[in-house]
């Protein structure tokens, strides 16, 4: 559920007709509805209800604008970070620096140094060198930092190949059958508090049974290494539920999730965290683009819009699908092929799609686009960084401002031998 809906005909985000913010801070622009970015993270954790000792940590790399933070920073969340600009966001937004999650397989010294005098509540070491690595860092500052072992579960999380991330075959974690060993070590080592393991499958996650195999394992290992005499007292299950981004689609939510989390470690004894990411931002966000101009073509034509690939690239990226709708639909449909203006044959959001029907000029948008959006954007074909607007209500304001080409030509210089 989510608060853009048709009102007198024409599609409003919240209480604000989407051309009225169109109108005045122009297009492409991405809108947030605070009301459904509350409600999702308040469903998120209303699934997990019935767990005794949790931890919800954002995955901030889903959409780190800083008032998206800032409303989840008072929903009492905290943040799962892949960077120190990340961390830096989280921070600035009013978040614990104790709730927060130092994730990814390449954090620097200098990243990890931050992270250490920063406070943050854990690092999630994707190695053995990375650990004995922040291990000395902490040690040299007389701190010992707080820290869980991924694990690599091995499972496939029968998504799309380029956001699968627990198979061995995959960069993140460490190999199952080398972590009791492993955990031991590091375990052993002054600069280290190593208090759990951690895993993440994936992401759009549509199917339950895989996370749960996963689960599974984490059980069997946690079983191993109390065995072996480590007090493990935290595991880090990562995030990856999916979201629907077909009108109609439905998939397991929250409460699905949390019941199956909660039979699997229903014995475990231990803080469990979490780390969603676009279940909590997907539908909170849409794309608002104007159409350029409708192309002829056989067998259908092309409606080139505003937006490109640049402004938001998972359709390029990962084939994914977004719902294309018109902001003033007039109830009749047309089959066409929805591009960029980009000089890439991928900047296309929809081939052969039956859409509203929309001519020159008309204002459409891109729905559930409110998750790995804006945060990857970029400036591809000396395009302008898409802007952000957060709707409350009935007031908006803007929240990223577009960055124009000649702010970006400014950054560059000619050297004086080419002058
Ligand atoms: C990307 C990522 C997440 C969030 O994934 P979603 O699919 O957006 O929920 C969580 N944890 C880690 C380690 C990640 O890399």
């Amino acid at each position: 559920m989510d608060h853009f809906a048709y009102q007198n005909g024409v599609l409003h985000a919240e209480n604000i007709p989407v051309a009225t913010i169109a109108g005045q801070v122009g297009t492409p622009v991405y809108i947030y509805s605070e009301a459904t970015l509350r409600r999702h993270a308040r469903v998120f954790a209303e699934g997990l209800a019935a767990l005794p000792k949790k931890h919800i940590a954002f995955a901030v790399k889903s959409n780190p604008n800083l008032a998206v933070l800032r409303v989840l920073a008072s929903e009492g969340y905290g943040a799962d970070v892949v960077s120190q600009g990340e961390m830096e966001r989280a921070l600035a937004a009013g978040m614990p620096a104790a709730d927060i999650v130092f994730s990814g397989v390449g954090k620097t010294r200098a990243e990890l140094s931050a992270a250490l005098r920063a406070g943050i509540g854990q690092f999630n070491l994707e190695s053995e060198e990375e650990g004995v690595e922040l291990a000395q860092i902490a040690a040299q500052m007389g701190l010992r930092a707080p820290a869980v072992l991924r694990v690599n579960p091995d499972v496939d999380a029968k998504t799309h190949e380029k956001i699968s991330t627990g198979k061995a075959e995959n960069k993140f974690g460490v190999a199952l059958d080398q972590t009791p060993a492993m955990y031991a070590r590091l375990a052993s080592l002054e600069g280290l508090d190593l208090r759990g393991i951690a895993c993440h499958i994936g992401s759009q996650i549509t199917d339950l049974e895989p996370s749960r195999q996963a689960f599974i394992r984490m059980g069997e290992l946690l079983a191993t290494l109390r065995a072996a005499g480590h007090a493990v007292t935290h595991v880090d299950l990562g995030g990856g539920l999916g979201v629907p981004y077909r009108m109609g689609e439905t998939l397991p939510g929250p409460a699905d999730y949390g019941a199956m989390v909660a039979a699997v470690t229903a014995d475990w004894d231990v803080t469990l965290m979490f780390e969603p990411g676009r279940v909590i931002t997907g539908n909170s966000g849409i794309l608002v683009t104007e159409v350029v101009r409708v192309k002829a073509a056989e067998p259908y034509p092309f409606v080139v819009v505003d937006a490109a690939m640049n402004d938001l690239v998972r359709p390029a990226m990962y084939d994914a699908w977004h719902d294309f709708v018109a902001v003033a639909p007039t109830g009749e449909t047309m089959t066409a092929t929805v591009v960029g203006p980009i000089c890439e044959s991928s900047d296309t959001f929809a081939k052969r799609r039956e859409i509203d029907v929309v001519k020159q000029g008309d204002l459409a948008a891109f729905r559930t686009a409110g998750a790995y959006g804006a945060t990857m954007a970029n400036t591809y074909n000396s395009r302008a960084l898409v802007p952000e607007v957060m709707v409350n209500g009935d007031q908006w304001a803007i929240v990223a401002n577009r960055i124009e080409p000649a702010t970006i030509l400014a950054a560059e210089q000619v050297p004086d031998w080419l002058k």
